[in-house]
């Protein structure tokens, strides 16, 4: 059976990615690992993975015209709210496949079709397989690609006989979270002692609640503010949630960002190191793998 784990914060930046990399590299041949932040990847930056598989993913419809059948008559460029059509051309970065010029056309000379939004990759890195993928610019619909990238990985898990994906998760509460919290067996979200990142986790936490997900918090640079570092420890008790770990200020951390090596192989006998390995020990422990 395949598990899965999804790693979460309430925003962009606050280590999510830095920690996956780090559990990747201690997990290795356990698990394939998946990255969907789709509408910012960064992942492959510390894993850099080699692509061996690409595909299409067509998650949104544009309106096309024939201009063989058109009669010209103008009606669906005047309105179309959304300003997509100039001169009977189709702007597609504009065009939000409502519809609407296929229903009102006179002659049936307009129709939607499929287009390319981006595109999923299955990748090897050094660590284990990958799957991550690429949302093309203005595409929206990220949701349906991270369901997209959560299945693709777990097919790998089953034919490589791994047990586990581990999932970089996309950041914030919206349908890509969504997307990626569905179904999993733990959620570890990823917060920081912040005003708005106590804020952050309240939020996420009711989410993955509502969706009867076990939830797991990890506070990253702890010792900047130990008000709230307290705070959010008893958010966290108040609801039952275990705090996995608590990760310091470490400028090794950034030094290893910089190198684009995850922390732990880039510094495995530090202190912070340590204390990631002690956390992906814990969740071993939990799913019993
Ligand atoms: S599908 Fe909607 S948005 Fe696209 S061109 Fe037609 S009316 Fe405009
Ligand atoms: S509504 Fe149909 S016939 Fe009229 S201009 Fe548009 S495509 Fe041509």
């Amino acid at each position: 059976m395949v598990r899965e784990i999804t790693i979460l914060s309430g925003k962009g930046g606050t280590g999510k990615t830095t920690l996956t990399a780090s559990f990747t590299s201690i997990a290795k041949e356990k698990i394939v690992v998946a990255d969907c932040d789709v509408d910012a990847p960064n992942l492959h930056i510390l894993l850099k993975p080699r692509v061996r598989a690409e595909e299409e993913f067509k998650g949104s419809k544009v309106a096309v015209i024939d201009k063989g059948k058109c009669i010209e008559c103008m009606a669906c460029e005047e309105n179309c709210r959304f300003n997509a059509i100039s001169n009977l051309e189709i702007d597609p970065i504009l065009c939000e496949g409502c519809g609407l010029c296929v229903s009102i056309c006179p002659v049936e000379a307009v129709k939607l079709e499929e287009s390319v939004s981006g595109y999923v990759f299955v990748s090897e890195t050094k660590y284990c397989p990958m799957v991550h993928a690429k949302l093309n610019v203005a595409e929206e619909n990220s949701g349906k690609l991270v369901t997209l990238v959560r299945e693709k990985a777990r097919k790998l898990a089953e034919q490589k006989g791994r047990g586990l994906v581990l999932v970089d998760g996309p950041p914030g509460i919206g349908c890509p979270v969504i997307a990626s919290l569905t179904g999993i067996d733990l959620a570890i979200i990823i917060t920081e002692p912040t005003e708005s990142g106590i804020h952050d986790l309240e939020r996420i936490l009711k989410l993955a609640e509502h969706f009867g997900i076990k939830r797991k918090v990890i506070i990253n640079l702890y010792n900047v503010n130990m008000d709230n570092t307290r705070k959010i420890r008893e958010l966290c008790e108040k609801n039952n949630v275990e705090v996995l770990g608590e990760t310091p200020y470490e400028p090794l951390i950034n030094e290893a960002t910089v190198k684009m090596i995850p922390v732990v192989e880039y510094s495995p006998l530090s202190d912070v190191s340590k204390k990631i390995g002690a956390m992906w020990g814990k969740v071993e422990a939990e799913l019993g793998f």
